[in-house]
């Protein structure tokens, strides 16, 4: 076992667009931080999107703005592929065990990419949720940081771990890395571990995994994406046939006793954007109706809410979709329910329907290995009476990035009000 930091530390867990930013602001205050990430890039799911509402600009700028203040601090300190699996302690002296998943890939990497050239091996893309394959030997999207290949562990051990070793000029390949388990002492820890997409399989009205053309709202960020699985062309997954009808539904898994029990107040302003990835796509000929209960822009986001209503690509059905049929031979999706504006049954065909599918915690607070005060949903709301164990972005709420970063920041002084305590203690 390693042991790394001290207790003056602060060890952020996530490296999505909240941890990330808490690291930064902590460090930049000149604090030791260690970032923690499960998988092998940072980033988090911002990362998957194609533009940013409200400006409709690239998640790239983000990104790259901090990996620059990232790279050129002293005090963070990077972990990816890791995992915490206990936190013992109490506020100001905890130490964190964290589980490290080998990556079969060392610093040596220059990212040539040969070792995926060679290898045969194919895997679900996770960049692109699944919706496309990738080789085993990968790196994980263009904006990966640390700028490294990771092998898939199916192929440890088989000949085509051999042949990404043998293919790569630098050494890079380590088939033997095992897990290894690290310890890391904090006087403060940020939780950071965002969110994921319910899982529309569970909604079963709507038909996902048994008609191809219902996709998810995250599914389809990255089919308008060109560095998504259809180079950017919105398309249906049935015949690859373009999707200028689309149909978006609203709280899908969200709002519903069933399912999850809260607004996941992004999906709304998710659509609107998405909508306007049908008219950049296809011009007059895009279509989107929007299938809603009410709409909820809230702030500034109104402004783009009114614009979209403005549109005439854009049609609003005040209704919650009650089931999704597929018509089975031209595979299109038959919508069903009763607009509640004029109380009339409809029978809505589209192209493609995009499930605006609900946000819940990727670890809610029952899986968090400390104390924190939870809502009903599994969110962090606060610390617990005496903690050092501080909630950020995603992981207390649904939010959109900028009240992510918002909450991440005050994490940030949060943490840094126990740490800076230790060392006056200290002194
Ligand atoms: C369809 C859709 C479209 C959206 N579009 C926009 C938009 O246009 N504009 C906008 O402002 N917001 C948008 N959002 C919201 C945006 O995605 C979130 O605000 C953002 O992802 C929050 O970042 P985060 O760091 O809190 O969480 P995440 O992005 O989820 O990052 C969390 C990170 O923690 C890591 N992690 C998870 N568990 C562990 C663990 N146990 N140990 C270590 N690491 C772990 C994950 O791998 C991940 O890297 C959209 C959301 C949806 C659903
Ligand atoms: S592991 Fe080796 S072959 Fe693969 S990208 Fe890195 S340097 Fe190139
Ligand atoms: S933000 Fe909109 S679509 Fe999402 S749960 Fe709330 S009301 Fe429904």
């Amino acid at each position: 076992m390693t042991h790394v930091a001290t207790d003056q530390t602060i060890l952020v867990v996530g490296g999505g667009i909240s941890g990330m930013t808490a690291a930064l602001e902590a460090a930049e205050c000149g604090k030791r931080v260690v970032l923690l990430e499960k998988s092998p890039t940072l980033g988090g799911r911002t990362a998957l999107l194609y533009r940013y509402f409200p400006k409709l600009c690239h998640p790239a700028c983000g990104l790259e703005i901090n990996l620059r203040r990232l790279k050129g601090n002293r005090n963070l300190r990077v972990v990816t592929m890791a995992e915490v699996t206990a936190i013992n302690g109490t506020r100001g002296d905890y130490t964190a065990t964290v589980r490290i998943s080998p990556r079969y890939v060392n610093d040596n990497c220059t990212g040539c990419g040969d070792c995926a050239r060679a290898v045969q091996a194919e895997i679900p893309n996770p960049f692109n949720y699944g919706l496309d394959r990738i080789k085993a030997a990968y790196l994980p999207h263009a904006m990966a940081y640390p700028q490294r290949y990771v092998l898939d562990p199916s192929i440890a051990g088989t000949e085509d771990g051999a042949r990404a070793k043998s293919a790569c000029k630098y050494g890079a390949v380590d088939l033997d890395m095992r897990e290894e388990t690290l310890e890391i002492r904090a006087g403060a820890v940020i939780w950071a571990t965002g969110w994921e997409p319910y899982d529309a399989a569970k909604i079963q009205p709507y038909g996902y995994g048994l008609y191809s053309n219902v996709v998810t709202s995250v599914e389809f960020e990255r089919l308008a994406d060109p560095h998504g699985p259809t180079g950017g062309r919105i398309v249906r997954p049935s015949d690859g046939r373009e999707a200028k009808d689309i149909a978006f539904i609203q709280c899908a898994g969200s709002r519903d006793e069933n399912h999850l029990r809260h607004c996941s107040r992004i999906c709304c302003m998710a659509s609107l954007k998405q909508s306007q990835y049908v008219r950049e796509a296809f011009g007059d000929a895009g279509k989107s109706t929007i299938y809603y209960i009410d709409i909820r822009a809230i702030d500034r986001f109104e402004d783009f809410y009114q614009k979209v209503l403005k549109d005439p690509g854009v049609r609003f059905v005040k209704s919650k979709v009650a089931r999704i049929a597929e018509d089975v031979k031209s595979r299109d999706v038959v919508l069903h329910g009763v607009d509640t504006e004029g109380y009339h049954r409809y029978e809505n065909r589209h192209d493609l329907a995009v499930l605006a599918i609900g946000m819940q915690p990727s670890v809610p607070a029952g899986k968090i290995p400390a104390e924190v005060i939870a809502d009903s949903s599994g969110f962090i709301e606060s610390a617990a009476a005496g903690s050092g164990v501080f909630g950020a972005g995603c992981a207390t709420n649904a939010l959109d990035v900028n009240r992510a970063v918002q909450s991440s920041t005050a994490a940030a002084l949060r943490a840094i009000q126990v740490v800076n305590r230790i060392a006056r203690a200290e002194a």
